[in-house]
């Protein structure tokens, strides 16, 4: 029933992300042979592994890494399997966690420790490893810099802000709601800004002495990136992980040259980026924000509660 290679995960919670709602919608690339299960996060414990299988035994709590890679062509060869060719997400490419049970190859399972709920082991791989990847592997954040991250209640942003205060850096962020700036705030945030009150590129400018930031996390899209673009720094850096409102981002090409700035697009993680932002979710240093848990009989409900955007953090579905 399983590879030799696999583990059956028997899933005691899933978690949502955007990335649900779009292949809910249908993403037109994307051929998928229905009925399809959601969810790329899962946690849960061990109910069989198959014969090739040395370092998981039945029975061990673990976190499921939703990248999937070929392991054989020439980016897995690397190490940066995020690149792989054939790449692919589980709930996306691939059956998903709104499930009892769920078959993944053995090394995308990572024990958690005794201390860690399975709602917040769940909430972890997709956005900490998109989050660490974005910010260390590709934007290279240091100690001091300005980082804006938009948007500061999604599951992606709960996730920057922490690794970006962990970095050394003064976190920059944005809302319409305060609650959700105050919430910001107890996750590292330093600089608040309700764009309700004043636009925040033009309140961003101000607030750093009209020199910008140096690196903005801008996951909005076709709403933001203009802004984001003019709220850099000569030299600054934009990080795209991707594009809720909209993919068709506008560029003006002098901003592009004159200022020197770096666009950066970013997905997912590799193994090595997974396991290291994993060890500090499970230090403690990070922490999985959990918004709301939900039964997965109302999965439904809890797809139209992302889809309003009134959570702060993941929004978790329990699975008995
Ligand atoms: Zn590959």
């Amino acid at each position: 029933m399983i590879g030799p290679d696999q583990v059956l995960v028997r899933t005691h919670a899933a978690a949502l992300n955007h990335l649900d709602l779009f292949v809910r919608a249908g993403i037109p690339t994307l051929k998928l042979n229905l009925p399809h299960i959601l969810g790329a996060d899962g946690a849960g414990h061990v109910e069989s592994v198959g014969s090739d299988v040395t370092d998981l035994e039945v029975g061990d709590r673990v976190v499921i890494n939703p990248g999937i890679s070929c392991g054989r062509c020439e980016y897995c060869l690397q190490g940066e399997d995020a690149l792989c060719a054939d790449y692919r997400i589980i709930g996306e490419h691939l059956p998903g966690t709104y499930a009892e049970k769920v078959a993944v190859p053995a090394h995308n399972a990572l024990k958690i420790p005794t201390d860690l709920t399975f709602e917040a082991a769940a909430s972890a791989p997709l956005v900490f490893m998109t989050a660490w990847r974005m910010l260390v592997g590709r934007a290279h954040v240091r100690p001091g810099e300005d980082v804006l991250i938009l948007g500061a209640g999604s599951g992606l942003s709960t996730a920057a802000i922490q690794i970006a205060k962990l970095a050394g850096c003064t976190v920059f962020t944005t809302s319409s709601s305060d609650d959700k700036l105050q919430r910001a705030k107890a996750l590292g945030a330093d600089v608040l800004v309700n764009y309700k009150q004043m636009p925040w590129s033009k309140a961003i400018w101000e607030l750093t002495g009209k020199r910008g930031v140096d690196v903005i996390v801008d996951h909005v899209g076709v709403t933001t990136f203009k802004d984001s673009v003019r709220t850099l720094r000569r030299g600054g850096r934009i990080v795209v992980p991707g594009a809720t409102t909209g993919p068709l981002l506008e560029l003006d090409a002098r901003y592009l040259y004159w200022r020197q700035l770096s666009v950066l697009g970013s997905t997912m993680a590799n193994r090595r980026e997974f396991e290291e932002v994993m060890k500090l979710v499970f230090m403690g240093r990070l922490k999985p924000v959990v918004d709301r848990i939900f039964p997965l009989e109302r999965a439904r409900e809890a797809h139209e509660y992302l889809d309003r955007g009134e959570q702060f953090g993941k929004v978790v579905l329990a699975i008995p």
